[in-house]
């Protein structure tokens, strides 16, 4: 997951791939102040954990839409054949489109929490 931090000097907006599950962890394994350098205006910052934030990941809509795209030649593979027809083919047509709203609301839920539980506690009281 993406950790983003705002510049402090001309508030550009830059991320990095981080996997730890909330500020702790975060503190823990990098420490409690961390420094970036801002690629747009080369100036480098010290940012508290408690200064950095998750966003939604904007994934989970590919991987839905991905899941889809390769499901629609399985399904008109699957309904080839002799014994799925008629009324098989109708679960087959709701399977192929219930399957990837599943999936995004499966994983948009997951990212929603993982979001909430970064963002939403921070390793200094405030
Ligand atoms: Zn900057």
């Amino acid at each position: 997951m993406n950790l983003y931090r705002s510049c402090p000097f001309c508030h550009h907006e830059t991320h990095r791939i981080h996997f730890a599950d909330n500020r702790v962890d975060l503190a823990m394994s990098e420490g409690e102040q961390i420094e970036y350098s801002c690629p747009k205006c080369g100036k480098s910052h010290r940012f508290s954990v408690d200064e950095l934030y998750r966003k939604p990941s904007k994934w989970i809509f590919y991987i839905s839409l991905f899941i889809f795209i390769a499901g629609v030649p399985i399904a008109l593979k699957l309904m080839s054949y002799e014994h799925i027809g008629g009324q098989n083919t109708t679960y087959v047509l709701s399977g192929l489109t219930i399957a990837p709203v599943l999936v995004y609301l499966i994983l948009k839920d997951g990212d929603k929490k993982r979001v909430a539980r970064f963002n939403e506690h921070y390793f200094k009281m405030k």
